[in-house]
């Protein structure tokens, strides 16, 4: 079959969701190709911290009444160190600013939802996806449905599909410039059915490694553990994960980690990489397929959100009053943020993590950093602004 679109996006995570739901505001009409299903996407266990200028932005384009109600509020986080707990007061630091706790995949269900109320095309199990005519002023996606083949004519494309998609790879070789570095570690995650030990998430830097305690709802538990980037689940058994999560998240008297049934759990590796630019043509990179962060700065899903409000803006500018000025500073607006977002999660990550090659004299810097994080009010400023994240253009 063939088909037209202004926009074609590849990818129905939370950038592609998000673009489609904000071109639909400006009138701008857009197709989603999504190669999983409805199910596997919506159940995909991934983020869970969102900004608050990605709060303010899901409210203003009329998708957050669900995470008005069930995303939990969080005023700041704790630093964990020397088993003593200190807490960063977002609120005090930041005139006002917070985060909201709310699963990816519960904010990936309310936008799919949005789209397919408002009659947006989000076309689920879309394989094989395949772009063409990047040289051209009419890029086309082909894909298979059903068994069928299709082809989309776009005036842009949207590659949001993610790390390991199609969009970046079909760039000619030589035109992308890639900045990365992989960590000498991953982190364990796990959810359990258990109520959160404290209100707040808890960062805890631990001479045996990182650990994080998070959460998803007030009765289920996120925890993480750093381990080795290649480490074979199967080596932790349940016992084993919570008798590590206890050692290293052990705090001042009166903590208790609350235990409780594990449902999932997975190791997920860290790295940090950035293509420049996020465009080629008529096509646009946004979210993980242009950049990948690791978690502990809490930002990926973040990025991906803001990367494509500008977009949007942009491409309104456009249809508008055929003014591409905005699309063509694309790439130069978003990794402005991104840079901002990189270098705050290596810092973070670097701070909390016990690295291998590292001696004493190393441990001692991290804890010496903590204790002036924690005890200057300007230190403290700055981590609480990066982590409450900077107004979206
Ligand atoms: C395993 C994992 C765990 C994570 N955990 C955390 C965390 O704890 N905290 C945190 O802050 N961040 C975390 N992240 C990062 C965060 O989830 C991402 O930054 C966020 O999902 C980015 O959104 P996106 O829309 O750009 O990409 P994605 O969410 O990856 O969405 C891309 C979509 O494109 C689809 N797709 C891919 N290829 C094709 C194709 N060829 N055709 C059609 N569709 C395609 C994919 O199926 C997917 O639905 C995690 C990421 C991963 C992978």
């Amino acid at each position: 079959m063939k088909m037209h679109t202004r926009v074609g996006i590849v990818g129905a995570g939370p950038a592609g969701l998000v673009l489609s739901h904000l071109l639909h505001l400006e009138g701008i009409e857009s197709i989603v190709l999504e190669s999983h299903t409805r199910e596997y996407v919506e159940s995909r266990v991934r983020a869970g911290v969102l900004e608050q200028g990605t709060v303010d932005l899901l409210n203003a384009a009329g998708v957050g009444d669900r995470m008005r109600r069930e995303g939990l509020g969080h005023g700041g986080i704790e630093l964990r160190f020397n088993r003593r707990g200190h807490r960063i007061d977002f609120r005090d630091l930041t005139g006002g600013r917070t985060i909201t706790v709310y699963g990816q995949q519960e904010l990936v269900k309310d936008l799919i939802q949005a789209r397919l109320d408002a009659g947006g095309q989000v076309l689920f199990e879309a394989s094989d996806a395949s772009i063409h005519g990047l040289e051209t002023t009419t890029p086309q996606i082909r894909f298979c449905k059903d068994g069928e083949q299709n082809e989309i004519d776009c005036d842009f494309i949207g590659g949001c599909d993610g790390f390991h998609g199609v969009c970046r790879p079909s760039v000619p070789e030589g035109v992308l410039k890639v900045y990365e570095r992989n960590y000498p570690f991953g982190w364990l995650g796990i959810l359990a059915s258990a109520a959160p030990s404290s209100d707040e998430l808890i960062y805890a830097n631990h001479e045996r490694g990182f650990a994080l305690q998070s959460m998803r709802s007030p009765s289920i538990t996120r925890l993480y553990l750093q381990c080795p980037p290649d480490e074979d689940i199967a080596q932790w058994p349940d016992e084993r994960i919570w008798e590590e999560l206890q050692l290293r998240l052990a705090g001042d008297e009166g903590f208790h980690l609350n235990e409780g049934p594990i449902f999932q759990k997975g190791v997920t590796g860290m790295r940090s990489y950035v293509v420049e630019p996020m465009q080629y043509r008529r096509m646009f990179l946004a979210g993980d397929a242009a950049h990948i962060v690791p978690p502990t700065g809490a930002k990926g899903m973040n990025l991906a959100i803001a990367d494509v409000r500008i977009l949007s803006k942009a491409l309104a500018a456009y249809y508008a009053a055929g003014d591409d000025t905005k699309l063509n500073q694309y790439s130069a607006t978003c990794l402005r943020r991104v840079w901002r977002a990189q270098h705050f999660s290596w810092w973070m990550t670097s701070m909390l993590h016990h690295f291998e090659a590292d001696g004493e004299f190393d441990y001692r810097r991290q804890l010496a950093e903590l204790d002036y994080v924690t005890s200057s009010r300007a230190a403290a400023t700055s981590l609480a602004e990066n982590y409450v994240g900077f107004p979206i253009e």
